[in-house]
């Protein structure tokens, strides 16, 4: 098993409507607004650079982040326009690199080379899925083939690899879902986030749901889906950088969404879960090798009451229906022990468990 690498980089990320994207990914709906957004200018960008990190004496890691598009899709010189004031801070040891987001198929290796000496050192990846029939079904316009050699590309140049996965595509079960956790896993991805498939208002999934072709994941299962992704890749060593997209007052507020398993809190609600999922592996293995279970005591350090406990208290809840004949104490451990040890006493016998 490979290292977890915790990443510490802060991001100033700015967003790029992809001009002339020749895609139209039943999910995305850039192609069709993309008219409507202003390109952010180089001036904007300076400025922000120099108030964020240079006048502010931030310390520590920054990455100027570019994201939105398929940033190496883009015409060259445009591409080239944009990164200027990234590539003069990063001269001036303002920044520790660049960091862009992009299409598998929009990556040379002629290109990358050009781009790591502007100062590129992160490239996310947009891979959504690596079932190809699913791939087709979302009008990607690339193959699994193309995401494994970008991956092989980014990695040959010594960049960080970042990749994004979208649990809950048209066509997603579990067999798929699996099959492109094992695939993912083989790419060796510093980096990944995952977002479940949200359904936006003018994209041709909104039009699907509304005629009843494609249905939206649940809650539940968008939870189930995406803490099996994160633990899977969290186990070959890809850190999971974010879980569940980012609230937005209109999100939050329903304007924009169609459908599909939007919750402020999502990346909570998937520790919470797979939390839930520790505790109930103990159980499950201790009643098969002891038998019947009388008592169970849930012991976890303050930082982890919500996510051991869930939201509003649903892990405790959903063991006392489940497990009604069991006797359960759920409680804070004294003292300031912050380890990441969560202690289940199952009878007379102590189980320590971490994610
Ligand atoms: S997801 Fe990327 S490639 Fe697909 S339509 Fe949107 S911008 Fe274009």
């Amino acid at each position: 098993m490979r290292k977890v690498k915790k990443e510490k980089t802060r991001l100033l990320p700015f967003f790029i409507p992809h001009i002339g994207c020749p895609y139209i990914c039943v999910f995305c709906n850039q192609p069709r607004i993309s008219g409507q957004q202003e390109m952010v200018s180089v001036d904007t960008i300076r400025r922000s650079i120099r108030e964020t990190i240079s006048e502010q004496g931030h310390k520590g890691q920054w990455e100027v982040a570019y994201f939105g598009g398929s940033f190496t899709a883009i015409p060259q010189e445009v591409q080239n326009t944009l990164l200027e004031p990234a590539t003069e801070a990063f001269q001036q040891g303002l920044i520790q690199g660049i960091r862009l987001s992009t299409r598998p198929d929009a990556i040379r290796e002629s290109r990358l080379k050009e781009l790591y000496t502007s100062g590129v050192r992160t490239i996310e990846l947009g891979v959504q899925t690596l079932d190809e029939d699913m791939l087709v079904d979302a009008k990607r316009g690339h193959t699994v083939e193309d995401v494994e050699q970008a991956c092989k590309m980014i990695r040959a140049q010594g960049m960080t690899l970042g990749i994004q996965l979208l649990p809950g595509l048209p066509g997603e079960t579990w067999t798929t879902l699996v099959n492109t956790a094992v695939k993912a896993g083989q790419l060796r991805a510093d980096v990944c986030r995952i977002y479940p498939v949200i359904v936006i208002e003018d994209t041709e999934l909104a039009d699907r749901v509304r005629e009843g072709s494609y249905v939206p994941l649940t809650i539940e299962q968008a939870v189930a889906y995406s803490a099996f992704l994160k633990s899977y890749l969290e186990g070959k060593g890809t850190q999971i950088i974010r879980v569940g997209l980012q609230s937005t007052e209109d999100f939050d507020a329903g304007r924009g969404i169609v459908g599909g398993p939007y919750a402020p809190a999502f990346g909570e609600l998937v520790v919470n879960y797979e939390w839930l999922q520790a505790i109930q592996q103990a159980i499950e293995e201790h009643q098969e090798v002891f038998g019947v279970i009388h008592k169970v005591i849930v012991e976890y350090p303050r930082p982890f009451t919500s996510k051991v406990r869930g939201l509003k208290n649903k892990n405790v809840e959903y063991f006392g229906q489940e497990y009604e004949q069991i006797e359960w104490t759920w409680k804070q451990k004294e003292g300031n022990n912050n380890t990441g040890i969560v202690h289940v006493m199952i009878d007379t016998i102590l189980y320590g468990l971490v994610l």
